[in-house]
C-alpha cells in the first residue's frame, strides 16, 4: 500500500494501474471512478485506516483494451510495473516486496500502441504558450516522431488549434482560460502544467540537450513563446514516458504565413475533414482519399487540412501528382508495393521506446523493402523526375542507405513467417537463422520426441494400455493415471520406479527419474531458446532505433508517394485537372463541380451540373463581389462551397474538379454556409452568425476568399436586410477581397449592380406545368423571383396552406412593403377562407382527373362518377 500511495502521490491526476502478478489493480477513488466509467467490477481488499479499500482490476494481457476505453473517457493512466522478478525480491529476504515504479503515463496525446491509435489519423500533442499578443503552438505526434512549431498571433490560436485538432493540449495554468474554448471546439483534453515548465531559457536548454546540439540556430530562430511551447511539450513527453528522452525529429519551424488560414467554422461548413455529422465519411477528405497506407492517409489529411500559400511548394506537389498521372504504369507499380508496406513510422517509435513487438520488426522489414522496390518502380522516366518524387526515391533507395538495407535483409531472414503479437512467448525467430537458438530448440524438440516415445514404452512396461503422459505449468511432464491405474503403479514392483507426485479428484500423477530429467532438460532448453530470442529481439530493436532517422525519412517518403499516387488516381476518376496557380487575386473556374455533392447526386442516378465562377479582388478579370440569388434547393450553397473547395484542393497540391482553374493564391478562406445553433455555447443561430461575420469583416484581407450563405436570416426582415446590405458593402469597399454572397434579399441584387466591382448571378429554375424544376445552372444576373411558395408546395406543405400563402403574398406585393403590418387587419382570417374555400367532393374528384392519362373506358367511368357525386349533393 505504501508503494501504491507513493506512486499515486507522484501522479495525482492519473489513475494508477498497479501491477500485481497477472493483474493491474486500481485502488481507492480511482477504482470507483474507473468502475463507473468503463464498467469494471468494483471489489474490496484489505483495510486502510480501518476502512475496506475499494479495488478494481484488469488482467494485464487485456490492459490495452481497458486503457483505450479509459483514455477515451478522458482519463490519464500511470502504469506502475513490477521492476524485478519476485525471485529477485526473495533474495533480499522472504518478506521483501517486489520493486515497483511508474514506467509510463498513458495520456490521449502520448499514445504509441497500435491498438490505441487510429491508423489513418495523426495523434497530436500540442502545447500553447502566450507572450502578450503573440503566441506559439508546438505540437508533436509521439507515435511518428513529427515535431513542429509555429509562432502566431494570440488571436489566431483557436484557428490554429482547429487546423491541428490535437488529442491533448498543454498550457500553463494561468493561460487555461485563453484556450478552453478552442480546446472544446477541437475536442482536445486540456492538461495544465506548472508555469516553470514554460520558462523560455530552461526550455532552450532542454531542446538543446534533447537534440544534442550546442545552439538552436540550426533549427531556426525561435520566439520566446515558441521556446516556452516546445519546453512544455518536451517536458511533458519526458514525464509521461517516465524519463525516457522524447524520440522526436528535430523541430520543423513553420513560417507564420505558410498555410492557408481556415477557422473552425469554415472547416465545419466546408466539411473538409469531417462531415457535419462529425464522421470522416461524407467529407472532402474521404471523397478524394485513394491512398493505400495509413501513413499516406495521415499525410493526405494533413495536407487537405492545411493547404499551402507558397506557390513553389504547391507546384512541387502538383508536379508529383502529374508524374503519376502521366506514368500510369509506374503509379500502379508503386501502389502495389505500398499496399504491403506497413506503418514504418509508428513501428520504429514503438521499437525505439522499448514497447515494440515482433510485428513491429516485420513492419520495418516490409516498409524498408517495399520502399526500395517502390523507388525502383519510379526509375527510368523519359522526362525529368519531379523533385518530390526524386527526393522520396532517394530516401527509399536501399543503395543510399546501406545500414537500413542490411537491417531489412537481416530481418527478412530472421523473422518467422507467422509472428506472435508479444515477444514474451518467443517463437518469432525463423528456424535456420541462429545456430544457438536452433540448437536449444532441437534439444527441446528431441526431448519432446523422447517423451512421446516414453508413453508407449511405459504402457508396455506396466501393462496399462491407456497410460498417459501429460504436461502442465506446475508439474511439467508427468504420468497422469486414473485411480484404478494408480493402484498398479503404487504397488510393488512398479512403485520402485514410479514416484507419486500428486493426487487429484479422478487423477493421480507420477513421475520417474528419467521423466523428471527430460522435463528439466526441456524446460532448460525452452528457457535458453526464449532468452536467446529475446536477446536477438533486443538487438534488432536497437538496430532499428539506431536507424530511426533514416527509417522515419523513409516512412515520410513512402507516405508522400502514396499521397501523390492516390491523388492521381482520384484525379483520373473525377476527371480533375491541374490548377494554374499564379500571383493574381483572381479565381477563374470553368465547369467546376463539388466533388462530394457530385458523388451524392450520381448515386441517385442523376448528373451534376458543372458551373463557372469568375472572381477577382482587383475587379479586372471578374467581379470582386458576386451576389447569388435563386430559390431554395436551387444549389446556391453547393455552388458557394464548391468555389471555396477549389481553392483548398488546389493549394493542398491536388488537382481540382473543373475543366480549368486559374487561382491567385488565397491566404484565408472563410465560409459561412449551413449555420446552425451552437447551443453548447449558448448562442442562437443569429448570434453565432454575427460573431462569425464579425471575425470575417475584421480579418479578411485582399487575398482572402469569403463565401457567405444567407447572412441576416434570424431576425426581422428589415434588420436582416440592413445587416446583409452592410456586410456586402463592407466586403466590397473595405475588405476588398474575393467574395460570394448568397441571399434571398432581392434588394441586394440592385446593390450588386451599382457596386463598381459587384455582379449578380443566379441559379436557374423554371416552372413547368405548375411545378418548379431546378436546373442547378448558374447564369448571370439576378433571379426574377424566389419561388418560396413553389418550394413549399414541392416539400408537401398542405395545399390549403400553400393557397393561403399565395393570397398573402399577392396582397403584400400589391401593398408594397411599407404597410406590411396592416394587412393582418385587412385580410380575412385563414379559418374563414378555409370555410369558404372548402372543396366539395365533386371538385376534389374533378381535381383528381388527369385527362391525358385516361383510356376511353376510364374517361367514361369518370364521367359516371362525377354525375353520381353531383346527384348526391
Ligand atoms: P440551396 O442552397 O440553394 O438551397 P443546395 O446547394 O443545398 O441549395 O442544393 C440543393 C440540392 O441540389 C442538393 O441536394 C444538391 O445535391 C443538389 N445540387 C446542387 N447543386 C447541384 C448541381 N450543380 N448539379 C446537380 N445537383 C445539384
Amino acid at each position: 500500500m505504501a508503494q501504491y500511495l507513493a506512486a499515486k502521490a507522484e501522479h495525482p491526476d492519473s489513475l494508477v494501474f498497479f501491477r500485481m502478478g497477472d493483474f493491474y489493480e486500481i485502488f481507492f477513488d480511482d477504482a470507483v471512478k474507473a468502475s463507473a466509467a468503463i464498467g469494471i467490477t468494483l471489489t474490496k481488499r484489505g483495510q486502510h485506516g480501518g476502512e475496506p479499500i475499494p479495488m478494481a482490476g484488469v488482467p494485464w494481457h487485456q490492459a490495452e483494451n481497458y486503457l483505450s476505453k479509459l483514455i477515451r473517457a478522458g482519463f490519464k493512466v500511470a502504469v506502475c510495473e513490477q521492476l524485478e522478478d519476485p525471485a529477485e525480491a526473495k533474495k533480499r529476504g522472504a518478506k521483501s516486496i517486489v520493486n515497483r515504479g511508474v514506467v509510463r503515463v498513458v495520456t490521449p496525446g502520448t499514445l504509441t500502441e497500435e491498438g490505441l491509435l487510429d491508423a489513418r489519423s495523426a495523434n497530436r500533442l500540442a502545447a500553447c504558450a502566450f507572450d502578450g499578443e503573440s503566441a506559439a503552438i508546438a505540437w508533436a505526434d509521439v507515435s511518428t516522431g513529427a515535431f513542429e512549431t509555429r509562432a502566431i498571433a494570440a488571436r489566431d490560436v483557436e484557428e490554429e488549434l482547429a487546423a491541428l485538432s490535437p488529442a491533448e493540449l498543454l498550457v500553463v495554468e494561468a493561460d487555461t482560460p485563453r484556450v478552453n474554448e478552442a480546446a472544446r471546439i477541437s475536442g482536445a483534453v486540456v492538461t495544465q502544467r506548472p508555469a516553470v515548465k514554460a520558462d523560455a531559457k530552461a526550455a532552450a536548454r532542454r531542446i538543446k540537450s534533447a537534440f544534442e546540439v550546442a545552439a538552436l540556430d540550426a533549427f531556426g530562430e525561435f520566439s520566446d513563446a515558441e521556446l516556452s511551447a516546445m519546453g512544455l511539450l518536451l517536458d511533458y513527453i519526458e514525464l509521461t514516458q517516465a524519463g525516457a528522452a522524447p524520440r522526436l525529429m528535430p523541430p520543423r519551424r513553420n513560417a507564420e504565413r505558410a498555410f492557408m488560414a481556415i477557422d473552425a467554422a469554415t472547416r465545419a461548413g466546408l466539411e473538409i475533414e469531417r462531415s457535419t455529422r462529425g464522421a470522416r465519411e461524407g467529407s472532402l477528405l474521404a471523397c478524394i482519399d485513394r491512398t493505400v497506407t495509413s501513413a499516406g492517409g495521415r499525410m493526405l489529411a494533413e495536407r487537405i487540412g492545411r493547404p499551402l500559400t507558397d506557390r513553389t511548394a504547391i507546384t512541387a506537389r502538383l508536379d508529383a501528382v502529374q508524374f503519376f498521372l502521366d506514368e500510369r504504369g509506374k503509379r500502379e507499380g508503386v501502389r502495389e508495393e505500398l499496399r504491403v508496406a506497413g506503418d514504418l513510422a509508428r513501428a520504429v517509435t514503438r521499437l525505439a521506446l522499448g514497447r515494440g513487438g515482433p510485428r513491429d520488426l516485420a513492419q520495418v522489414r516490409d516498409g524498408l523493402s517495399a520502399g526500395d522496390r517502390a523507388a525502383a518502380r519510379c526509375a527510368g522516366t523519359n522526362g525529368d523526375t519531379p523533385g518530390e518524387i526524386a527526393r522520396a526515391c532517394e530516401a527509399l533507395s536501399v543503395a543510399a542507405h546501406p545500414d537500413c538495407a542490411s537491417l531489412a535483409q537481416t530481418l527478412a531472414r530472421a523473422l518467422a513467417p507467422e509472428l506472435p503479437l508479444l515477444t514474451r512467448d518467443g517463437g518469432f525467430i525463423a528456424p535456420g537463422y541462429d545456430a544457438v537458438l536452433d540448437e536449444s530448440r532441437a534439444l527441446r524438440d528431441d526431448s519432446r520426441k523422447v517423451i512421446a516415445a516414453l508413453q508407449a514404452s511405459y504402457a508396455e512396461e506396466t501393462g496399462i494400455a491407456g497410460l498417459k503422459l501429460k504436461h502442465n505449468g506446475v508439474l511439467g511432464y508427468h504420468i497422469d493415471a486414473t485411480t484404478k491405474q494408480a493402484e498398479a503403479l503404487m504397488a510393488p514392483p512398479l512403485n520402485a520406479r514410479f514416484i507419486h507426485r500428486q493426487t487429484n479428484a479422478g487423477s493421480i500423477r507420477f513421475t520417474t527419474t528419467e521423466l523428471a530429467e527430460l522435463d528439466a532438460k526441456i524446460s532448460r532448453a525452452g528457457e535458453a531458446s526464449l532468452s536467446r530470442e529475446l536477446a536477438l529481439f533486443k538487438d534488432f530493436a536497437a538496430r532499428a532505433a539506431a536507424q530511426e532517422k533514416d527509417i522515419r525519412a523513409a516512412a515520410e517518403a513512402l507516405a508522400s508517394l502514396d499521397v501523390a499516387a492516390g491523388l492521381a488516381v482520384w484525379a483520373e476518376e473525377a476527371q480533375a485537372t491541374r490548377p494554374e496557380i499564379d500571383d493574381t487575386t483572381a479565381l477563374l473556374a470553368e465547369a467546376a463541380r463539388h466533388p462530394v455533392a457530385e458523388e451524392g447526386v450520381r448515386r441517385d442516378g442523376q448528373g451534376f451540373t458543372p458551373n463557372d465562377a469568375r472572381l477577382d479582388a482587383e475587379g479586372k478579370s471578374g467581379p470582386r463581389l458576386m451576389v447569388v440569388t435563386g430559390p431554395n434547393m436551387a444549389g446556391k450553397s453547393t455552388y458557394l462551397r464548391q468555389i471555396a473547395l477549389l481553392a483548398v484542393l488546389a493549394q493542398a497540391g491536388s488537382y481540382v474538379p473543373a475543366k480549368k482553374l486559374r487561382l491567385g493564391i488565397v491566404d484565408r478562406v472563410f465560409a459561412r454556409v449551413g449555420a446552425s445553433d451552437d447551443l453548447a455555447r449558448g448562442r442562437s443561430t443569429f448570434m453565432t452568425e454575427m460573431v462569425e461575420t464579425a471575425a470575417i469583416l475584421h480579418q479578411a484581407g485582399p487575398r482572402a476568399l469569403v463565401v457567405l450563405d444567407e447572412i441576416g436570416r434570424g431576425t426581422a426582415t428589415f434588420d436582416g436586410l440592413a445587416i446583409a446590405w452592410a456586410v456586402a458593402e463592407h466586403l466590397h469597399e473595405a475588405n476588398k477581397c474575393r467574395a460570394v454572397f448568397a441571399t434571398h434579399y432581392h434588394e441586394l441584387t440592385r446593390l450588386a449592380d451599382k457596386l463598381e466591382a459587384g455582379a449578380n448571378a443566379h441559379l436557374r429554375a423554371k416552372e413547368w406545368k405548375g411545378d418548379l424544376v431546378f436546373l442547378h445552372e448558374v447564369a448571370p444576373g439576378a433571379a426574377d423571383r424566389s419561388y418560396g411558395i413553389q418550394v413549399a408546395k414541392l416539400a408537401g406543405v398542405p395545399k390549403s396552406a400553400v393557397e393561403r400563402a399565395r393570397a398573402v403574398l399577392q396582397r403584400l406585393e400589391a401593398n408594397g412593403g411599407a404597410t406590411r403590418v396592416d394587412i393582418a387587419d385587412e385580410l380575412p382570417l385563414f379559418a374563414q377562407v378555409m370555410e369558404e374555400n372548402k372543396t366539395s367532393p365533386l371538385e376534389a374528384a374533378l381535381d383528381a382527373i388527369n385527362p391525358d392519362a385516361l383510356s376511353p373506358k376510364q374517361a367514361l367511368d369518370a364521367l359516371y362518377k362525377l354525375k353520381s357525386l353531383k346527384d348526391e349533393n
